[in-house]
């Protein structure tokens, strides 16, 4: 029985909504519930600060990096553009660490969406600011169009740790921002038609990351299930 640290999303209750207002910390249901219904112990790990995080990745086994906020193009120097969305320097430098000491600790690391993201900057790589930047026509951002329901194609690498999704897989797709250039510690393993990069990974540091949601989807997708099984077991 592993123990899965899942860093948490810090909401500061500016709004009436949602929360009433409340200062929360918080992660998405769906990775608590994937990681429990295969028989470990998820454990939320609240933003704190960078020196700290070595602390909590002591206590753990493996991290999750799940959604949020954008990642301050500062640190991969760029400006901010008129499409860059909300952003928490605070989040990205404490993520930045909590990366740091799961390598340092040998740890495996599983990015969901920001957190592939967040893994591209870290080891070098740089972002679309917004995804229209890449001339797409692809919906990428399937709002309203639920979470549970996978919207456009990915094509996988057959060579590649995700092979058990097929050679093609459907996933949903919450994301206005993607991998522009890639770090070279990373390989890209899925595509979308048009190219844009949805999975990368780093056998060597124990990494994978995908750009889509499978704690929307994995209940209801023996596949996006598979690819919880893959990291809580076996990476
Ligand atoms: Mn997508």
């Amino acid at each position: 029985m592993a123990i899965i640290g899942i860093a948490g999303t810090t909401y500061y209750g500016e709004d009436e909504v949602p929360f009433h207002g409340n200062k929360v910390i918080y992660t998405r249901k769906g990775f608590v519930d994937a990681i429990q219904a295969m028989g470990h112990i998820p454990l939320i790990i609240p933003n704190d600060k960078p020196e700290r995080a070595a602390n909590y990745i002591n206590i753990v086994d493996k991290l999750i990096l799940m959604g949020g906020e954008d990642v301050s193009p500062q640190y991969y120097n760029e400006e901010p553009d008129k499409l860059l969305g909300n952003t928490n320097p605070e989040r990205d430098v404490f993520e930045f660490a909590l990366i740091e000491s799961a390598l340092d600790q040998g740890k495996s690391i599983f990015g969901v969406c920001r957190g592939l993201q967040v893994l591209n900057v870290k080891f070098g790589g740089t972002l679309f600011q917004d995804v229209s930047y890449t001339g797409t026509k692809i919906k990428h951002m399937q709002v309203p169009t639920k979470q549970r329901f996978p919207t456009h194609s990915i094509e996988v690498k057959s060579d590649s740790v995700l092979n058990f999704l097929g050679q093609t897989h459907m996933v949903n797709s919450f994301h206005h921002q993607s991998i522009k250039q890639l770090a070279d510690n990373f390989t890209a393993i899925a595509h979308a038609k048009d190219g844009i990069i949805e999975a990368i990974s780093d056998t060597q540091r124990k990494i994978i990351a995908v750009q889509w949601h499978p704690e929307a989807t994995w209940h209801r997708f023996d596949k996006d299930k598979a690819l919880f099984s893959y990291f809580l077991n076996d990476l």
